[in-house]
């Protein structure tokens, strides 16, 4: 193995300091501690668990978390009720609705009445046309991550070649926007590409967001290129066990690669902390401080 692998984990645990640090300062100018509200539709459980932790988190630097676990049977009224409630609450600086919510829900319904000031998941359409259009927003936390890894790596990705693979609203599509700011030269791909392999080989900075375990094998990476590898795929292993794995064949990937993420450990535990990262820059916007993105 040549590459040097991206440490999630140490990248996510640093951001979390300045994140305390930033939260404290900003509890004393507005004087009151900044809030994050999660809203729980249903008991899927591995919602349960990601609510749980972003719970955890919130605690870890300083920030109140507002729990609100609502059963299966709530109507999509009582949940805009609620999401207008805390829209309204001034000790919340953030508002996050679980995803996927039950099927009586229309989920756009639900995203569209997030005040987009307190969108800290960055899914409102207006936030995403403000992303589009360069101008300040919340971006959705996975694709904040990747760019925070790429850039430990790269001082500047100016110029840089880069692939994203995949194009959904939640990760593809915001990421090609960020990379974009960042002056990379950005190629999306996804399922109806041709000759994905050749496409990949051109990127100096590929990331890789489509769900399928070890798709992008060893020979589609240009030698010395940064791969962030966005994927969580649980495959079968030894023992009638299962492992996670990414996107990408890592050990291949790991051998032409520069740099590599791994998974998990990679973008894993970026998401998160960029949620928090998020609702202290939405608590200091609301506070009239302007804060970069990134
Ligand atoms: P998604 O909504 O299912 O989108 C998948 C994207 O990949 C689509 O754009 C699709 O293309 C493309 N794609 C699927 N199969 C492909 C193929 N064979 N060749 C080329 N492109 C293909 O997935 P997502 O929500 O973006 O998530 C992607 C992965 O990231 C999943 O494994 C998910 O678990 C993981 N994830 C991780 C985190 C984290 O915090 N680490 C956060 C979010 C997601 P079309 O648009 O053409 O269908």
């Amino acid at each position: 193995m040549s590459a040097k692998i991206i440490d999630g984990k140490k990248i996510a645990a640093s951001l979390r300091l300045k994140i305390t640090e930033g939260s404290a300062r900003l509890a004393k100018i507005i004087g009151r501690p900044l809030g994050l509200a999660v809203v729980l539709v249903g008991d899927n459980p591995a919602s349960e668990v990601y609510v749980r932790n972003k719970t955890r988190s919130c605690v870890e630097v300083g920030i109140n978390s507002f729990d609100y676990k609502l059963p299966t049977l709530t109507s999509e009224a009582d949940v805009l009720a609620l999401v207008a409630k805390l829209n309204n609450d001034k000790a919340v600086d953030g508002i996050l609705v679980q995803l996927p919510l039950p099927d009586h829900i229309d989920s756009t319904r639900i995203l569209n009445a997030i005040d987009p000031a307190k969108d800290v998941d960055g899914f409102n359409p207006i936030n995403f046309g403000r992303l589009v259009a360069g101008l300040p927003t919340l971006a959705p936390g996975t694709p904040l991550g990747c760019v925070i890894l790429a850039k430990s790596v790269h001082m500047s990705l100016a110029g840089l070649e880069a692939v994203v693979l995949g194009r959904s609203n939640i990760v593809g599509k915001p990421l090609a926007q960020l990379l974009l700011q960042e002056n990379a030269t950005v190629t999306i791909a996804h399922s109806k590409t041709r000759d994905l392999p050749s496409i990949c080989r051109r990127a100096d900075l590929l990331c890789v967001a489509i769900g399928r375990p070890e798709f992008v094998r060893g020979d589609w990476i240009k030698k010395g290129a940064t791969v962030i590898d966005v994927g969580v795929n649980r495959i079968p292993a030894d023992g009638g066990k299962t492992r996670i794995v990414g996107d990408v064949a890592f050990d291949e990937a790991a051998k032409i690669a520069g740099a590599i993420t791994p998974v998990p450990g990679g973008v894993g535990p970026m998401t998160i902390t960029c949620l928090l990262q998020n609702t202290l820059r939405a608590a200091a916007l609301r506070a009239g401080i302007s804060v970069p993105t990134i």
